[in-house]
């Protein structure tokens, strides 16, 4: 057992709001500069969409992630002659179009021009060129279309969905829509880190935070290319790469990351879950449908005596284990099975875990009647958005893993019903826990975590001991470059 700890997340999709908080929250603290402007290292994408960049998902396109070669897993960028071989042109990275010409207004005009008959008019202007420009795009320019057959039919998801199951989706009376915000997902075989021919990024090994060191970054972009969720960024005025570094500097202050911190809809959950490096290789090997159940059994339980044992021997402190203990992303991910990494098929083992919505699956009408059970869990094959469709993004394709995440909220839903409006049955209760393999107990422990939760319960950071580091001697400027600070200016702080 080769046990190590690594700082984990879970959006509950439910809750997402779609307000776009926590992207403006981290742009405002690190993206607020020259060269970085199109950079959205946290975005809120709708679904059924194209995302940002657009088609991120079509790794057909972009090449990104992992494949599997035989025995052996390998980059679908090629292996380190295709990488080198591209370094100086490289056919898979994103282009401008892909993301968006970056623009601003000029305000001045709006106080500035002359006395006339008309209201002046701010123009957009290229933030390249500084010449005026028609915005085509944008870095949410799909928000809430999910109807449209420009944007949210061309979904990568939905082009792999049958010819009915489309149809069905873009039927006007059962039209649907969620929230996916994103994030990098600090995967455990992280794509990026493979892919750096500079031996830039790395995962720090205290925490599995994934960073670049911006002093060895030779803007390669090869990282770029390699990221199925294309979450690392090229900045054109540094000529260096640059991702979400997962606010460690506010973690190591005890500090939830900005998103967190900022989401108003409270989705966002973090902690630190233990995992046995040792059993990488194998889960990654696992056919599509089987990756979600591989990724759970690197997970430990913190509360197994052999776990903490092993722990100890690996020099993870002590605090690090309680932390564990108490980790939300434990009680989702591991012990209650109901939140999923997002396409697990790139293989990267993603941190990031999300709580699939619990779309309108039973119409309002069958709502608080005695059917309310049945009716649900048989309608559940033609849920209005397809099965299907969640499994192509949360389980590799199998529609099992999202069937039983939703038999759980479901009987979580119907049991609360029951409780707070009184209107279903105790046996249609027990016949929703039978089906959904949850107990009363389990039920009121997910509700509170989703409902009632104090920042506290939902932000479980763990010491991060930076102190160590200094106290046993290291260079602060070495120090501060291995932690990934490099040459970076000192974020500009509006609010
Ligand atoms: S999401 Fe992309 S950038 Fe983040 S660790 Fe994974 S591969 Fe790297
Ligand atoms: S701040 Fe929270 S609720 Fe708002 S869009 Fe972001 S994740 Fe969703």
């Amino acid at each position: 057992m080769n046990i190590r700890a690594q700082v984990s997340s879970v959006f509950h999709l439910d809750k997402c709001i779609g307000c776009h908080t926590c992207s403006i929250a981290c742009k405002n603290l690190w993206t607020d500069r020259k060269g970085v402007e199109y950079m959205w290292w946290n975005n809120v994408e709708t679904k059924p969409g194209t995302g940002y960049p657009t088609q991120w998902e079509d790794q057909e396109k972009y090449h990104g992630g992992w494949e599997k070669n035989g025995r052996r897993l390998q980059l679908r960028l090629g292996g380190r002659g295709g990488l080198l071989g591209n370094i100086f042109h490289n056919p898979r990275l994103p282009t401008m179009d892909d993301y968006y010409e970056p623009f601003t207004y000029r305000y001045g005009e709006l106080i500035s021009a002359p006395a006339g008959n008309d209201q002046p008019t701010a123009r957009p202007v290229s933030m390249i060129s500084g010449r005026p420009m028609e915005i085509q795009a944008g870095p949410n320019w799909d928000d809430d279309l999910s109807g449209s057959g420009i944007y949210a039919a061309n979904d990568p998801g939905v082009l792999h969905l049958s010819p009915e199951q489309q149809a069905q989706m873009f039927a006007v009376e059962r039209l649907v829509m969620f929230y996916l915000p994103r994030i990098c997902n600090h995967c455990l075989n992280a794509a990026c880190v493979a892919g750096c021919p500079s031996g830039a990024i790395y995962k720090r090994g205290k925490d599995g935070i994934v960073l670049i060191n911006q002093d060895k970054c030779r803007g390669w972009r090869m990282c770029v290319s390699a990221c199925p969720y294309k979450k690392t960024y090229y900045g054109w005025a540094t000529g260096k790469s640059e991702k979400c570094v997962l606010c460690y500097p506010r973690l190591e202050a005890g500090e939830a990351p900005a998103c967190f911190h900022s989401c108003v809809g409270r989705i966002r959950y973090l902690g630190v879950l233990l995992y046995d490096a040792d059993r990488i290789e194998t889960a990654t090997m696992q056919d599509d449908k089987d990756l979600v159940a591989a990724q759970r059994q690197i997970i430990l339980d913190p509360f197994d005596p052999q776990v903490q044992a092993e722990a100890r021997k690996a020099g993870i402190p002590e605090q690090v284990v309680e932390a564990a203990q108490r980790s939300p992303v434990y009680l989702f991910v591991k012990k209650w099975q109901i939140a999923l990494p997002l396409h697990p098929e790139f293989r990267t083992l993603p941190m990031l875990f999300y709580v699939p919505p619990l779309l309108p699956v039973v119409s309002e009408e069958h709502l608080g009647t005695q059917r309310l059970v049945d009716d649900y869990f048989t309608t559940l094959e033609n849920a209005r958005l397809p099965v299907q469709y969640l499994a192509g993004l949360f389980a590799g394709g199998n529609t099992e893993e999202i069937k039983a995440v939703y038999r759980k909220l479901m009987a979580v839903r119907i049991q609360r019903r029951r409780i707070t409006v009184g209107d279903v049955s105790e046996s249609e209760v027990a016949k929703a826990r039978e089906l959904g393999k949850v107990s009363a107990e389990e039920i009121e422990a997910i509700f509170r975590m989703t409902a009632l939760t104090s920042i506290k319960q939902r932000i479980v950071i763990p010491p991060m001991l930076r102190e160590q580091a200094i106290e046993a001697g290291m260079d602060p400027e070495r120090y501060k470059q291995e932690m990934g600070f490099g040459s970076r200016r000192p974020p500009k702080r509006r609010w």
